[in-house]
Formats: structure tokens, sequence, C-alpha cells
């Protein structure tokens, strides 16, 4: 089944063929993290299987004890490009949407001790949900953007985009140098600091600035 993500004001629909995600580009997480800044950015890929829309349920799945959230500003790409000078990158985003990269943190922390990829982790059905789609026009500068999450109501990160390592901008441009970007992929920019747990029976909910909120339950 071919994933389809809504564009405010718009009838037609943007099908992802891939999700790009960043990590490490948030200072303060990489500290939470007990990890090491990288001089370049450090990408990995989640599968289009693993979106949803609001409406939609994140699952924890059986093979994980640990499900963690990590809100995320998303890039949408509107037209294809390879080695895109950074200076032209914004022109080749059709608009903005929140991510949830969701994580299952224990599965992770033992590829990363035994130096496997990450594909397991984080490419689970529902761990990638995700907001309709704000054009960018109605976003303004991308580096300047509240963003923030809730679970139960409770605030559990709250930063600003322009706080991230690699600009939006920069990370289109790197990313278009190793892959063909194309219209629909989506390019997560990698989560500020207060990453935390989910369980079976959470309400999560995320906002960025402009793009408004969105909802999730977890089961
Ligand atoms: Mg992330």
């Amino acid at each position: 089944m071919i994933r389809q993500i809504s564009v405010s004001g718009y009838v037609e629909k943007v099908s992802p063929g891939k999700i790009i995600c960043v990590g490490r580009n948030y200072r303060k997480h990489i500290e939470e993290m007990k990890s090491v800044e990288a001089e370049e950015p450090v990408f990995f890929l989640k599968p289009p299987s693993s979106l949803i829309c609001e409406g939609e349920d994140i699952v924890i799945p059986p093979q994980s004890r640990y499900v963690h959230h990590e809100v995320e500003l998303a890039a949408v790409i509107g037209k294809s490009g390879k080695n895109i000078p950074a200076e032209d990158a914004l022109g080749f985003i059709m608009g903005y949407a929140i991510l949830l990269d969701i994580t299952a943190r224990d599965l992770q922390d033992i590829a990363k001790k035994t130096s496997s990829p990450w594909a397991v982790s984080k490419g689970f059905d529902t761990f990638a949900p995700v907001s309709a789609i704000t054009q960018t026009v109605l976003v303004g500068d991308p580096q300047d953007l509240t963003i923030q999450l809730w679970v139960n109501d409770e605030l559990r990160q709250s930063s600003n985009t322009s706080y991230m390592l690699h600009t939006v901008a920069a990370l289109v441009s790197k990313a278009s140098q190793i892959f063909t970007l194309e219209p629909g992929d989506i390019i997560a920019t990698g989560t500020p600091e207060g990453v935390g747990q989910l369980v079976a029976g959470d309400q999560v909910r995320a906002s960025i600035s402009h793009l408004g909120t969105v909802k999730f339950a977890v089961r």
C-alpha cells in the first residue's frame, strides 16, 4: 500500500518514495544520548511503510520494550535534484511537516554496540507518524520555528530549529550528493533534547510554528 500525505489546502496528495533521516543534529540531544558531534550529517533511512497519518495509532512492536519519541521538522521535496547547492536547496522544498521519528531505543542500543544498521530500530510499521504538509510559503524561515512535543499533556520536548547543527538547506544539499531527491521524498531533520519513552495508552501531541498540531495515540 502506497502511503499518501495530504497537503493543507490542496486535494492532491504526496506519496513519499524515501524518508531520509538525520541523527545527532541538535547539541543538547547529542549530550543526552552521551553521543559525539559528527562533522558530516549522520543519514539513515526509514521505509515508506512506516508512515502513518493523523487518525492512525503508533503501535509498540512486541520486539521492543523501550520505544522513544523524537519530534522533528520534516522537509518535503517538490522537484527532482542531484548535487543541489546549499544556496538553491530551499527552492527544492515544497512544504514542511511534523514527523515523529519513533525509535526502538533498546534495539538501537544493541545495533550501536554491534555496529549493526538502524533499519530495525527505526523502521517498524507506524514508526513515522506525520502531519499534513504546510506549503513552504506559509512557513517562512525554517531555522526559526518552535518545536514541541507533549505526552499525556506533559511537555517533554521544547526547542527551536535555530539550534540545528546542520541547517535544512545544508541537509538537502548534502543528502542530494548521495541520493537523487525526488518529489515527495521526506527529509527529517533530527530531534532536539527531551526524547523519552512511549507506552500503550499514551497520547502524543506535537507542534511546530506555522505547521499546527498533530496528535497520535499509542497502543
Ligand atoms: Mg531522529
